[in-house]
Formats: structure tokens, sequence, C-alpha cells
């Protein structure tokens, strides 16, 4: 059936059935990974998407996100600070720049920045533009359509704002927003002529259903740049406990991802050095993106260590 299904999305463009998706939490996983690189390469060819990110905001959020390090529902150890100054974040941008990284993005926690705060960042943003000739993203919550159009004429590309999981299941994760709420904020951010990314984070409680069930309304958004979190229990969040995903069944979501979105770049983001090989297999699953560095609370890995080793797999980036 698997083959079958392949050759069909291949060959004639298929899209996969949910209860199509379903099924393949049944299939042999080599054959599973096998199939999501044809599709991959079929749809994506070589090319491999790197991006990197600041945080330019830390901690003290209003909101509850259940899996998140700055939310100011729990005392957990992180560094907290205020919006970062133009001249710290533009050096961080050009040190990517440098390193030949195509794509920044400024990433604040909170619900959404102030109109104060979006002029600052938007000055930011226009001086990175002027000096470097990289991509610009930005990650700022739940923003306004004003907003919006102002981080596009100051040179921002493409706005991030993850759909985390489900509808169904994102009630267990956060109750100070909703799922339409985000989806509300793409619709804006798309209306206003910006690319989305969105994507999600494993390893909650969901179930392989949830996961699916997002994928889809991914592929409903039209989104073509979808992060993939880990869960790394953060202590004294709620989901401190939660048991870190095998490597198996990562890479059975990464594969059932590109099963359901043939064209995106699916892109490994926080967690990925919670595995021995640093998450490296998941790019023979389907994978075909990065954000490269440091995360935001956690730890990433380095930008050449991640350019040498997707060029021996013989992408492009
Ligand atoms: S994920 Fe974003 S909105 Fe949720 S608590 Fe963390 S910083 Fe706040």
């Amino acid at each position: 059936m698997i083959k079958e299904l392949t050759n069909k999305i291949i060959n004639e463009k298929y899209h996969i059935s949910k209860s199509e998706a379903t099924e393949l939490l049944n299939t042999d996983l080599k054959v599973l990974s096998y199939c999501a690189e044809q599709i991959r390469k079929k749809f994506c060819d070589s090319k491999f998407d790197m991006c990197s990110i600041i945080n330019g905001k830390s901690g003290k959020c209003s909101e509850n996100c259940k899996f998140c390090a700055q939310s100011a529902h729990y005392k957990t150890n992180i560094k907290e600070y205020s919006l970062l100054d133009t001249n710290s974040i533009f050096n961080v941008a050009k040190h990517n720049w440098n390193k030949k990284v195509k794509r920044f993005s400024i990433v604040t926690s909170g619900r959404k920045l102030t109109d104060e705060e979006i002029d600052l960042v938007c000055k930011t943003y226009e001086k990175i533009k002027k000096e470097c000739n990289i991509m610009l993203c930005a990650s700022m919550g739940l923003l306004t359509k004003q907003q919006f159009i102002k981080l596009k004429k100051s040179g921002v590309s493409r706005y991030h704002c993850n759909l985390e999981t489900s509808r169904e299941f994102f009630p267990n994760i956060c109750t100070t927003h909703t799922y339409d709420d985000k989806i509300n904020v793409i619709n804006i951010a798309k209306k206003v002529g910006l690319e989305i990314c969105s994507g999600g984070i494993f390893g909650m409680g969901e179930t392989f259903q949830d996961r699916i069930d997002m994928f889809f309304e991914l592929y409903n958004l039209g989104i073509k740049s979808v992060p993939i979190n880990i869960l790394n229990p953060i202590k004294n969040t709620p989901f401190e406990n939660n048991k870190i995903l095998s490597q198996e069944e990562v890479l059975r979501t990464v594969a059932i991802a590109r099963f359901i979105l043939p064209d995106a770049f699916i892109r490994l983001a926080g967690g990925r050095l919670l595995f021995k090989d640093k998450g490296v297999s998941l790019f023979s699953s389907g994978a075909n993106a990065t954000i490269t560095g440091d995360m935001l609370t956690t730890n990433g890995t380095s930008i050449d260590e991640d350019c040498d080793t997707i060029n021996k797999l013989g992408f492009k980036i």
C-alpha cells in the first residue's frame, strides 16, 4: 500500500487522505522513511533551507503554554530581559550572514509586542536589511494588521506562528489564548503579504492522530515552512516529567509530515540535541531544513557543524 501511495503522490500529485495518513502508523519505519525521501526528492529536490534565530526578548510572558520556560506562570531558571537594542541584534544577524546563513529571525516572548516595541524592532530590521543581504523573519505573538504592515515595510518577509498541536489537544497545553487566535494571526499576516512559517512541538502527551491533524491544518493553510520541535522537558513547567520521545517516534512523525506536506520545508528546530546523532537521521526521513545555532532557551548546534553535515548528506543549502 505504501509504495502505491508514494507513486500516486509522486506521479499524480495526489494528496493523501487522513485515513491513509493514519495507516502509515503501521508501516515498517525503514520503508516509510525511504518513501518520505522519495517524495522529498521529487517535490523539493536537494534544496535545504537553513535559518537562525535570536531570542530578542526573554521571559515574563503572560501566557501559560505548558511547554515553555518563558511563561511567567512557572518558576524556571531562564535569563529574563526586555527587548534587545538594535546593535546587539544586528551583530548576531551579521555574524550569521558572514557564516552564509540565509535567514534570520527575531523571536520575542509575550502575547504580543507593543506598538513602541514594534517601532524599535523595525529600526533594527531596517539596519540589518541595509547592511546584510539576509532574509528576515519575525516571531512576535498575536500582532495586529497595522503591526504586520510595519514589519513588512521594514524588510520582514516571513512571519512565524506555531499551531503547536491539533485543535483538539490545544486546550491541554494553553488556556490563555486559543487555536483560533493563532489561525487568525496567520491569516492576517498572509493578507499583508507575509509568507508563513508554522509547525508544532511534539512529546506533550498528544497522540499521533493529533500530529496528523495538525499537519492537515498546516496543509489547508498553505504553509510551506514547518518547524518540528521535540519537547525538552523543562524543570518547573507542567511538562517537566514528560518522557522524551524516542528517535523512532520522531522519525515516523517527520516521515508522515512529508507525506502530508510534500513540497514544504520540514524544519528541525528545538530538541534535535536530545538524540545521539543530533537528529541527523531525520534528514534521511523527509526533513530538509533546520534552525542552526542556539535555540531560544536551550543550546543548538554550531553553524559550521550543520553546514558540514548537510553538505555531506548531498543537500544544497
Ligand atoms: S510559547 Fe510564546 S506565548 Fe507561550 S508562554 Fe512561551 S513565550 Fe509566551
